[in-house]
């Protein structure tokens, strides 16, 4: 399970900026069982933005945000809300936000941080991975995680060793994370949120080590590789 937390109502309107119409979504999964994404959140979250003069164009809470099959079913009845939004606010951990951002390809905005549960979490078939960092940035990022999708863990912009777009450190098996953030962001007409100086003030210690997951089976199998396994 991933742990998600609400973010304050405050940087979740920084987020949406002058923007006067958002679609909610939440996922009835890890975030329902965290208290942030379920019916009741996604209540309770509309009627904290319409108190601040937004619009909520519709609101669904998919069975799990996590699966990208279950995202395009789900909203397929919402087009003309979507349409309609000029963003998504999505309440739920960092792969719900990173999966809704690739299928909708249009501004997504996280409500919420995913926090460390210091053990287990559960494994979902989707490419994307969190690093449960405790301050989610995906809002400037395009809903790509740097600190997951960057062989580099870099959040401040690309190293510049990328060639062609691939991944210096892997360019067989990569692209290079911010050619993909730069390439979404200029789709959506955004590169402006790249301007930000410094782009990412990231509070590590917001970030539960995941060190003391290193040389597990589960750090293998994130990582596809059985080097360094100890336990
Ligand atoms: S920025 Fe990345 S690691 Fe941090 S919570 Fe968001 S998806 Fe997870
Ligand atoms: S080439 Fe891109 S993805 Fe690879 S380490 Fe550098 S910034 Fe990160």
């Amino acid at each position: 399970m991933l742990v998600s937390e609400r973010k304050p109502i405050e940087e979740i309107m920084e987020f949406i900026g002058g923007e006067r119409t958002v679609f909610l979504l939440g996922c009835d999964g890890c975030a329902a069982a965290s208290g942030t994404g379920g019916e009741p959140e996604i209540r309770e979250l509309k009627a904290e933005l319409e108190g601040r003069g937004i619009t909520v164009t519709g609101t669904k809470v998919i069975d799990f945000l996590c699966q990208k099959a279950l995202i395009r079913t789900g909203l397929r009845p919402f087009a003309t809300a979507l349409d309609e939004a000029d963003s998504v606010v999505v309440s739920t951990c960092g792969i719900g936000i990173q999966a809704t951002a690739t299928v909708l390809d249009q501004a997504v905005h996280p409500a919420c941080n995913t926090v460390s549960l210091g053990g287990i979490r559960g494994e979902w078939q989707g490419e994307e991975r969190c690093a449960e960092c405790g301050q989610c940035f995906l809002d400037v990022t395009a809903g790509i995680c740097p600190l997951t999708a960057c062989a580099k863990r870099l959040v401040n912009g690309p190293c510049g060793g990328a060639k062609d777009g691939s991944c210096e450190v892997e360019p067989e098996a990569r692209r290079c994370a911010w050619e993909v953030i730069y390439e979404r962001l200029e789709r959506q007409g955004r590169t402006n949120l790249l301007r930000r100086a410094p782009l990412q003030v990231k509070d590590y210690a917001k970030m539960q080590p995941p060190v003391d997951l290193r040389g597990t089976r589960k750090w293998a199998v994130d990582m596809k590789t059985t080097e360094g396994v100890t336990s």
